[in-house]
């Protein structure tokens, strides 16, 4: 029998990424990209849609980030707002004029309004997120050319193994409420 415990969220590791033949800066988007997957997994355990984020300045992580929104009991907990925080205090500015953005799943309109006022000039996105990603999904907040700043952005970058985490969450969480309603205790 299942009970709630017997159910935890425990996310599938990653199947093997080949790296050959990719340029250096492709293996390190893919490496950053892995370490914006690591903070999705954290938000996974927790329950919560698992989307990662790390920016990257100077060769270093300086901000990392995950959802947090049902934890936290707020929306302002996204990843992406999360390491910019961090990473504005680790630089002490909040323009990350230099800086990176890898996240794992298309940044919404909260998250790619901050991205454009912390002035980060280059977004790594992995998954696209056709119902509310403000990187030329539903709009596009990160290249508006009416806004003072416009970001460049790259896709793709794990984009499979990214929505794959988030379909397998969606499953797993699916299969955990369906047992929950079978079992009240
Ligand atoms: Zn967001």
């Amino acid at each position: 029998m299942i009970t709630n415990n017997d159910i935890k969220m425990k996310p599938k590791a990653l199947g093997r990424i080949s790296t050959k033949g990719l340029s250096e800066e492709e293996k390190l988007d893919i490496k950053y990209m892995k370490a914006a997957i690591a903070q999705a997994k954290k938000a996974y355990t927790l329950g919560e849609v698992p989307i990662g984020c790390v920016i990257v300045y100077d060769g270093k992580i300086i901000g990392r980030g995950y959802n947090r929104r049902n934890t936290d009991k707020t929306p302002l907990a996204h990843a992406e707002i999360t390491a910019i925080k961090r990473a504005g205090k680790v630089i002490k500015d909040w323009r990350l004029e230099d800086c990176k953005l890898y996240v794992t799943l298309e940044p919404c309109q909260m998250c790619a309004g901050a991205i454009v006022q912390a002035r980060i000039p280059e977004v790594i996105m992995a998954a696209e997120n056709p119902k509310a990603g403000c990187a030329g999904s539903v709009m596009d907040i990160l290249n508006n050319p009416d806004f003072n700043h416009q970001v460049s952005v790259k896709k793709g970058i794990l984009g499979d193994e990214c929505a794959k985490l988030l379909k397998d969450f969606f499953v797993e969480l699916r299969a955990r409420n369906k047992a929950q309603k079978g079992n009240p205790q």
